[in-house]
């Protein structure tokens, strides 16, 4: 079978609130964007719209008063890309080519050339792998089992219960202490006896006296049954070995995010835990053309509402990156926004002044 080829100004990857937003804004903008979302797949633990797609009640997207389920909120933006002529794709993305314009990436089916690129691909929160965590039915996950205590932590289902925070960092520090909101105690379990979290949310969360720490202490298994949801841990001791049964009723496995951003190691500048990075106020990468927004290049906000944000900031991004971009007329020679002109062998740049300078890369 032949590979179909695609060619779009604007190419945005991700179904998230990041990437749907970069949809209806270039849509918007007649960019006729496509946008490449990974199809759902639970042992890859892929899900189209994102991390929303796997909460329950969202209370904290302003412009829903009463709440609104995570779900139909990804139904909302993805309905309102739709109606500006955003076209979607849902193929895995095995290679993107970024070294020249336009871009190319190698999807299931297809080959994609792209002018400007929007990643919005986001970040997953890391799992245990353990029994009783995977998504309800197999395991307990949204039943008592969650990964974000900002979005689950206030429904009833955990007001008043002992609840189980994992890790030993700054998310499981913040989640922990917000827990105490609403549970009637909570218990950080971590492997270690030393945290890695910083020395001010340590503190904040060791004075908590509704939290109580469980030192050198890994989860084994997450119990409980499909009405009741979870009704308690295993517990293993670091050191002995020893295992016991705990009693709770939520678990909150808070041991970090990793961005998904493994298709792009070596292309584009990342930090150390593989968070791409943007430069100054704005969305662009490293590479003139690509931009990134959402929770792939924000580690420290993660809410949707940013992610919505910036997702709107990278659609400008590309869309003025667009505007600047050389017209080739039928000469061969191309003419910019501004009144330059590039000779059709691209060695010199006639300036609206008349002006002729060699056309080479500006380096910094
Ligand atoms: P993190 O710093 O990498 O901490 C992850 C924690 O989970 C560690 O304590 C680690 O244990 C534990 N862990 C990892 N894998 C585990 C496993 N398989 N089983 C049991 N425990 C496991 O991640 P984070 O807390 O999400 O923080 C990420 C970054 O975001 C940090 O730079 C942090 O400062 C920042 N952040 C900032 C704020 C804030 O300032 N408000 C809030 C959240 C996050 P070990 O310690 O034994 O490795």
């Amino acid at each position: 079978m032949a590979t179909e080829e695609i060619r779009r100004q604007v190419v945005i990857i991700g179904s998230g609130p990041a990437g749907l937003t970069a949809a209806i804004y270039t849509a918007r903008a007649n960019l006729n964007p496509l946008l490449i979302d990974a199809p759902a797949d639970t042992d890859r633990q892929t899900t189209p719209g994102g991390q929303l797609m796997i909460t329950t009640d969202v209370e904290n997207y302003p412009g829903f008063a009463k709440g609104i389920e995570g779900p139909a909120l990804m139904m909302e933006f993805r309905k309102q890309a739709e109606r500006f002529g955003t076209e979607f794709l849902e193929e895995w993305i095995h290679k993107v080519e970024l070294q020249s314009r336009p871009f190319t990436l190698h999807t299931d089916h297809k080959i994609v050339r792209a002018d400007t690129l929007i990643i919005a691909s986001g970040a997953s929160a890391k799992w245990l792998h353990i029994p009783g965590e995977a998504k309800t039915p197999k395991g307990f996950g949204g039943n008592g089992v969650s990964a974000c205590a900002t979005c689950d932590g206030p429904l009833p289902a955990f007001r008043n219960k002992r609840l189980v925070v994992v890790g030993g960092g700054d998310t499981a520090m913040e989640e922990a202490t917000f827990l105490t909101r609403y549970a009637s105690r909570v218990y950080v379990a971590h492997r270690r006896d030393k945290l890695r979290a910083s020395k001010i949310m340590q503190e904040k969360a060791l004075r908590n006296e509704k939290i109580e720490f469980l030192w050198n202490t890994e989860l084994t298994e997450i119990l409980g049954t499909h009405e009741q949801g979870v009704t308690g841990v295993r517990l293993r001791d670091v050191g002995g070995g020893a295992e016991r049964s705990f009693d709770c009723e939520g678990v909150f496995i808070a041991i970090g995010h990793k961005p998904n951003t493994d298709l792009f190691k070596g292309q584009i500048d990342m930090d150390a835990v593989g968070y791409l990075k943007t430069n100054g106020h704005s969305t662009a990468t490293n590479i003139p053309g690509v931009f990134a927004c959402g929770d792939v290049q924000d580690s420290v906000y993660r809410q949707a509402v940013t992610a919505a944000g910036t997702g709107c900031m990278s659609a400008i991004d590309a869309e003025r990156f667009l505007d600047h971009l050389p017209v080739e007329m039928p000469s061969g020679e191309e003419v910019t926004i501004e009144g330059e002109h590039i000779t059709p062998d691209r060695r010199l740049i006639i300036e609206p002044t008349g002006e002729v300078i060699p056309n080479e890369p500006v380096l910094d």
